[in-house]
C-alpha cells in the first residue's frame, strides 16, 4: 500500500493535472478467493483526448461525459459567474422550495467528527481517500457558501475554475445512498448536498451527465421511456411477455393494459422490459394467481416509473412525477404499485408528497410489501424445497433505508428460500450496490470502471463473505436485490471480477423466486438451475 497522501479541502483549487490517483493497491482488500495479487483487472489511466474535452482534473475518471471543459478565460469567468448565481437560487426560499431547510441546516452544522466517513462505503472502498469522504464536497460547498453568497466567517476557499471543474465531477463520487445521514449526530444530510450540487449545474448550468439527463428524463418525457421504448413497442414486448409466460408456465395469461378501474396501476422501471422480462413475467403470474384486480398503461410514461430527476434535477423530477399521476387519475385506479425499482420508490412514493397538491395525492406504494401479504396469506402454491440453494438479499437504500421497507422481502425469504442468509451488514445498515444515483445507467468513458472498482467494491466484499462457505462453483448462488438500478450494478460487478462464471454467483428479483417456488412449474423459472440440470 502506498503512503497516504492528504489531500486538505483547499487543495481542491490547485492547478494540477490531477488531484488524486487511484492505485489498485491502495483501494480496501477483497476477500478470498480475490485476496492475491493479480486477481482483478488493473486499474486504467483517461486516453489523452479525453483530457482535453472532459473534465478528468478529479480522479482521472469521468461521471459528466459533456465536453464542457473551459477552453477561454472568458468561459471561465462566465461559468463561476453562473455557478454563484445558481448557488444564490439554491439558497433562496422562492427557488429552491423543495430542499431548500434539510439544506441550509447541512450547511449550517458539522461537528467535523467523521462518523459518516467510517459509514460510506465509498471512502472506506477507496482506500480512505479524502476527496471521498461525505464532509470534502459538503465542506467545500460549505466554504463558497459562506465566503460569496452569506458573507460570513468559514470562508477559507478559492472559487477558481479547478474548484467548479472538481466540485461538479465530485458530486458524482456519492451514490446517494444516504448511509452517513444514519449516523450523523446532528442529522447531516451529505448525500443531499451531494444531490443538491448536481442540481445547481444541471439547472442553472445545463451540465448534466447524458444518460441522466439527455438520454434519461429528456428522451423519458419525449418519448415515453428513459429506454427508448414507445407505446408501440410497449404493446409488442406486452405480447412477447405473454408468450414467455405461457412457455414457462404453460399457462395464457392475458396481461391487463389500460384497464379503467382496476384497483392497482402497477408500473415498472422500463428497463426491466428489456433487460429482465422475467421480473414483469414473474409479477403477471403472480397477480393473477392472487387474483388482482390490476392494470399497465401504456401511456407515454405510463409504462415507465423511473424518474431520474430525483438524482439530479427538481425540474425533471416534478415533470415526470406529475405525468404518473396524471395518467393514474385518467385510468381512475385506486393505487399506483411500483415495480421492483428503489429511485422510483423515493421519487414517486416519497418525494413526489413535496409537490403533489391534494387532489393528486392518489396513494402511491412500493410492491414488497403487497408480495408480503400475497405470500403469506398463502394465495400462491409454493414449494419452498424448490429454492433448495443459497439466497442473499440485498437492501436497496431507497426502498429499505429511506422508505423504512425492511421487513416483508424478508418475511417472503424467510418463507421461501430455506438457504437464505443475511449480508453483513443488513437491513437499514446494509451497503449500496454502488449503482444508486444513476450510477448503474453511467455507462460512457471511463466512469464504469471506477464504479466497478470503487462504489460496487463494498457490496461485492459482502457478497463474497455472505457466500463464503458455498463458493464452490458446483453451488448456484442468488443474490435477490429487488431493485432494477442495483440489479445493474450487480450484474456489472459480477462481471467485471467474472463471478459468475468463476463462482457460479448469480442475481435477480424477488418475484423471480417466489415464481420458481410455484408447485405448478414443471420446470426451473430460473434459467441457471436449468443449466445446471441439463
Ligand atoms: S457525522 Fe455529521 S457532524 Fe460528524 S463529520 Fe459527518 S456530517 Fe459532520
Ligand atoms: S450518501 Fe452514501 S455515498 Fe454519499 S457520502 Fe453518504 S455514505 Fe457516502
Amino acid at each position: 500500500m502506498s503512503r497516504k497522501e492528504v489531500v486538505k479541502i483547499n487543495d481542491i483549487s490547485k492547478p494540477v493535472k490531477r488531484l488524486v490517483q487511484l492505485k489498485l493497491e491502495d483501494l480496501m482488500p477483497l476477500p478470498p478467493p480475490y485476496d492475491k495479487s493479480g486477481s482483478e483487472p488493473p486499474l486504467t489511466t483517461p486516453k489523452p483526448e479525453w483530457e482535453e474535452t472532459y473534465v478528468t482534473e478529479l480522479d482521472g475518471y469521468i461521471a459528466i461525459d459533456l465536453p464542457w471543459k473551459p477552453k477561454t478565460k472568458e468561459e471561465e469567468e462566465r461559468l463561476i459567474q453562473k455557478f454563484l448565481e445558481g448557488l444564490k437560487k439554491l439558497t433562496s426560499r422562492e427557488s429552491n422550495w423543495t430542499f431548500l431547510q434539510p439544506l441550509l441546516l447541512s450547511l449550517e452544522y458539522c461537528a467535523k467528527c467523521q462518523n459518516c466517513a467510517e459509514a460510506c462505503p465509498i471512502y472506506i472502498a477507496s482506500g480512505r481517500k479524502d476527496i471521498y469522504r461525505p464532509t470534502y464536497r459538503a465542506e467545500v460547498l460549505r466554504r463558497i457558501y459562506n465566503k460569496y453568497i452569506a458573507k460570513k466567517p468559514g470562508g477559507d476557499i478559492e472559487l477558481n475554475i479547478f474548484t467548479l471543474m472538481r466540485l461538479a465531477e465530485l458530486a458524482y463520487r456519492c451514490t446517494l445512498c444516504r448511509r452517513c445521514v444514519q449516523v450523523c449526530p446532528l442529522g447531516i444530510d451529505n448525500g443531499l448536498i451531494a444531490r443538491e450540487i448536481r442540481k445547481l449545474f444541471s439547472q442553472e448550468l445545463g451540465i448534466a451527465p447524458k444518460n441522466l439527463h439527455e438520454k434519461g428524463t429528456v428522451q423519458h418525457l419525449k418519448v415515453g421511456s428513459s429506454t427508448g421504448m414507445t407505446p408501440k413497442a410497449l404493446l409488442k414486448m406486452v405480447k412477447y411477455i405473454e408468450d414467455f409466460i405461457y412457455e414457462k408456465t404453460g399457462k395464457r395469461i392475458k396481461i391487463p393494459v389500460d384497464q379503467k378501474g382496476a384497483d392497482i396501476l402497477l408500473i415498472h422501471n422500463a428497463g426491466e422490459f428489456l433487460s429482465w422480462p422475467e421480473n414483469v413475467a414473474a409479477f403477471a403470474i403472480i397477480f393473477e394467481e392472487a387474483g388482482l384486480s390490476w392494470t399497465l398503461s401504456s401511456e407515454p410514461l405510463g409504462y415507465d416509473v423511473v424518474n431520474y430527476g430525483a438524482w439530479y434535477d427538481d425540474v425533471q423530477l416534478a415533470r415526470i412525477a406529475l405525468k404518473h399521476i396524471e395518467i393514474a387519475r385518467k385510468l381512475e385506479v385506486k393505487k399506483i404499485v411500483v415495480g421492483e425499482c428503489g429511485h422510483a420508490t423515493k421519487a414517486l412514493v416519497v418525494v413526489a408528497d413535496r409537490i403533489l397538491t391534494d387532489e393528486n395525492r392518489i396513494p402511491r406504494e412500493s410492491a414488497l410489501p403487497l408480495l408480503r401479504d400475497i405470500v403469506m396469506s398463502n394465495k400462491l402454491n409454493l414449494d419452498p424445497s424448490k429454492n433448495n440453494f443459497p439466497v442473499t438479499l440485498h437492501d436497496p437504500c431507497n426502498i429499505v433505508r429511506l422508505s423504512g421497507i425492511v421487513e416483508p422481502q424478508r418475511e417472503i425469504l424467510r418463507k421461501i428460500a430455506p438457504m437464505f442468509r443475511e449480508m453483513v451488514p443488513h437491513g437499514v445498515y446494509n451497503y449500496c450496490c454502488g449503482g444508486g444515483s444513476g450510477f448503474a445507467i453511467m455507462q460512457s468513458l471511463n466512469f464504469p470502471e471506477w464504479r466497478n472498482k470503487v462504489a460496487s467494491r463494498m457490496k461485492f466484499k459482502q457478497i463474497l463473505e455472505a457466500f463464503k462457505d458455498v463458493l464452490d462453483p458446483k453451488i448456484p448462488k442468488y443474490v435477490c436485490a429487488p431493485c432494477s438500478n442495483c440489479k445493474g450494478a450487480i450484474r456489472d460487478v459480477l462481471a467485471h471480477y467474472r463471478a459468475t462464471e468463476l463462482y457460479n454467483i448469480h442475481y435477480g428479483g424477488l418475484v423471480e423466486l417466489i415464481v420458481n417456488a410455484m408447485v405448478d412449474l414443471k420446470e426451473p423459472y430460473l434459467d441457471f438451475l436449468k443449466e445446471k440440470k441439463s
